[in-house]
């Protein structure tokens, strides 16, 4: 069996389902969607878009030097600049498929103060997580619309010719795979969380994709920056994993060490409403290195003054809480960072085309946009508006009409390699890519995965060695960076950190 389409999305998250929207509403026929699954999108709580007529005078311009300024400067200006002011267009296109934000009681839409932003500026719905809405409203009119969706689809190689990319092997239902030959082929993939064991991810998003992009002949960026979640819950059983959303912090809750003490007011005497993720994961950190956490390796989080209809407004958190004997109201609750996201990826041109003609990547796929930490809900705005911009930018390109000659099947598994192997990649990596990164550690990372990317055994599972090439590459960036920069933190060279967090002024 094959299959031929103009263009293949890989993955049927956010960023996915905003680049085949923008694509059919550019008259793009013959659109096909493979996913394993739904990704991280059911989870956003969050997503940001700075409208028109908002209260606070925000506009394009300070959204952009927000973002800048979370990811240390190293953020792609460009990328930044051209995402910033198709906010409303990203907004808009969300809305023409039938997602609907929460309103206030003025009718004016709701903005919640996330995270590493000047302004509020983040839409959610109050009564269901926004991604979860955004998947159900989204998926049946896009096939409604002849978007085709194929399910529990894995793509497990993607498929070159002369350079360019000519399509992707699927396997479906862990069955044989079979080839679908694109001229366009969209990475839409998500990010690596998995590659480290715990994580706030899911488990179809599981990282081998970055091996994958890199066997296509991709270059890729930003490699080093997986984002950590500062307040992620860490007891008891049962919410374990669950992020508190950093808009609580907006909403007046505080951040306690052992002594009681709000210890982020001793960087940010503003108070840690709008403080930076990364800012807010350096701290914690601190308090736990002096002895001022929590028992589990984190600190704790105060909502019990905030109004119980404030909190009922996430439901998805609070009601997760409660049913698990957690009553925010009533006690402190334990929190801590969590790998979570990821800035590195593909690197993109400005219509999000690779350096592969004919490949494009949106979403956690690409990378290299943020810079050294991302802006809360920036991961969905940027999903929304990368989709948007990409779709646009495959017509501008104009790679629709390529004929592709069929091949054969080519993608190697071996069940063995992957019970050998796979185990002890998450090791390395946990070890390595945690918080606190070394060069010796790197060092180690990087020979321990070289062996196995040399082991005849390993070579007969692509999985495998897609999986041990994304550990080896991230583990390599990480090495080349000798700074302690947002999510990156080398105990071998200095912080640079303060230096950039003294941005963060408001
Ligand atoms: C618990 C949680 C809460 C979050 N909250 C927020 C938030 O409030 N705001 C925010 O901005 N961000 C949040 N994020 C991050 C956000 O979910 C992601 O950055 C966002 O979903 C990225 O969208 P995406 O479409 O690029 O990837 P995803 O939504 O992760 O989708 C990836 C897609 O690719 C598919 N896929 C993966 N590998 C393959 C493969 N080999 N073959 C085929 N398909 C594949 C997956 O099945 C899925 O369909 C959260 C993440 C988590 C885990």
């Amino acid at each position: 069996m094959s299959r031929h389409h103009k263009a293949a999305i890989a993955g049927s998250g956010l960023a996915a389902l905003a680049t085949a929207a923008r694509l059919h509403e550019q008259g793009v026929k013959d659109i096909a969607i493979y996913a394993g699954g739904l990704g991280g999108t059911p989870y956003i709580a969050a997503i940001n878009f700075v409208l028109p007529d908002n209260p606070y005078g925000d506009t394009p311009e300070q959204y952009a030097a927000d973002m800048l300024a979370a990811g240390y400067n190293i953020g792609n200006k460009e990328l930044v600049t051209e995402m910033a002011n198709a906010t409303v267009r990203g907004y808009e296109l969300l809305c023409r498929w039938g997602v609907a934000f929460a309103r206030n009681d003025d009718n004016t839409i709701k903005l919640r103060h996330v995270s590493g932003h000047k302004y509020p500026r983040s839409l959610c719905q109050t009564t269901d997580l926004i991604g979860a809405e955004i998947e159900k409203v989204m998926i049946p009119r896009l096939k409604e619309a002849g978007v085709e969706f194929h399910d529990k689809c894995q793509v497990v190689e993607l498929l070159t010719g002369d350079g360019k990319i000519e399509g992707f092997a699927v396997s479906e239902n862990g069955g044989e795979p079979y080839n679908v030959y694109a001229p366009v082929v969209v990475a839409a993939w998500g990010g690596v969380g998995n590659l480290l064991g715990t994580s706030t991810y899911p488990d179809d998003v599981r990282g081998n994709t970055l091996g994958m992009a890199k066997r296509a002949g991709a270059d890729l960026i930003d490699l080093e920056f997986i984002e950590f979640e500062p307040m992620v819950m860490m007891t008891p059983p049962g919410t374990v994993g669950e992020p508190c959303p950093t808009a609580m912090l907006g909403e007046g809750g505080t951040l306690l060490n052992s002594d009681g003490e709000r210890f982020l007011l001793k960087v940010r005497p503003q108070g840690e409403a709008g403080a930076p993720k990364s800012l807010i994961n350096h701290e914690i950190w601190k308090e736990v290195a002096a002895g001022k956490g929590n028992p589990h390796g984190g600190i704790w989080v105060d909502l019990r003054h905030i109004d119980e209809k404030v909190l009922k407004a996430y439901p998805w958190f609070y009601n997760r809480l409660m049913n698990n004997g957690c009553d925010p109201k009533k006690e402190l609750l334990e929190v801590g960072p969590m790998p979570h996201s990821f800035s590195g990826g593909i690197r993109v041109d400005r219509n999000y085309e690779s350096n592969v003609p004919g490949l494009y990547a949106v979403g956690e796929a690409c990378g290299g946009i943020h810079g050294a930490c991302r802006c809360a809900g920036n991961a969905a705005s940027q999903a929304t508006l990368s989709g948007l911009l990409c779709a646009e930018g495959i017509l501008r390109t104009g790679k629709l009409d390529r004929e592709i000659s069929e091949r054969p099947v080519n993608v190697k598994r071996d069940d063995a390699a992957r019970e050998k192997f796979l185990p002890e990649l998450q090791k390395i990596a946990a070890r390595a890519l945690g918080v606190f990164r070394s060069g010796p550690d790197l060092e180690k990372a990087i020979s321990a995965t070289q062996g196995i990317l040399d082991d005849p055994a390993a070579a007969k599972d692509d999985f495998t060695v897609q999986t041990a090439l994304s550990i080896n590459l991230i583990a390599r960036a990480a090495l080349n960076r000798k700074e302690s920069r947002g999510t990156h933190n080398r105990l071998d060279f200095p912080d640079a950190s303060p230096e950039f967090e003294k941005e963060f002024t408001f």
